[in-house]
């Protein structure tokens, strides 16, 4: 917790990073950007730096989250994507008019059309979502294997054979559980029968 809210929790991919703003979708979930404040946080966090952010432009980003949420998680599962869903990536990222500059350090910077455009930002987001689900970068979309998570992951790993979103979090807990449970499994008598 910082400042009373929960931390964020980032990735090297911006669009799962930015989904990963509610966690624990099938368990007690966890509200990362709750105030507009938050957003602006974020976004300053990960390059999209705005001076501010309105109730409006929160309900607008978490909109586009729930539907790269929605869409990656369909991509993962080879299901088709749902069309509201593509409907609302499509929208933030036309509005969006966000440019990439060049650093004379060689780093791609974004450079927002004004300080308050968070649907810039959005934009640059709803592109960043659009690469990944369109399997135009070098990896592979994937659900979280906690039951509690099931978030859409970008699995750039050699074998492609990552099993959670975050091994910090997900990955520890489903360890612990599973040593727990074989624990109980061991200390069980022997002449129970097994249930
Ligand atoms: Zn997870």
């Amino acid at each position: 917790m910082r400042g009373g809210f929960p931390e964020f929790r980032l990735g090297s991919v911006l669009a799962t990073s930015f989904t990963a703003t509610l966690t624990e979708r099938q368990g007690d979930a966890v509200e990362r950007i709750p105030t507009p404040q938050r957003l602006v946080d974020w976004l300053a966090v990960n390059g999209l730096a705005v001076d501010s952010c309105t109730t409006a432009q929160l309900g607008l980003a978490r909109e586009l989250r729930e539907s790269i949420h929605a869409a990656a998680t369909a991509a993962a599962i080879q299901d088709a994507l749902p069309a509201s869903a593509v409907q609302v990536i499509n929208d933030r990222s036309v509005q969006g008019r966000a440019a990439a500059v060049l650093t004379p350090e060689g780093k791609r910077r974004w450079q927002l059309s004004s300080a308050s455009r968070v649907e810039d930002a959005l934009g640059v987001i709803a592109a960043d979502a659009i690469s990944i689900i369109a399997g135009e970068r070098d990896g592979k979309l994937a659900l979280c294997a906690s039951p509690t998570c099931r978030a859409a992951f970008f699995d750039t790993s050699q074998s492609r054979t990552r099993k959670w979103c975050d091994m910090n979090t997900c990955g520890n807990r489903q360890k612990k559980a599973r040593f727990t449970a074989n624990q109980r499994k061991n200390s069980r008598p022997a002449e129970l029968p097994e249930s």
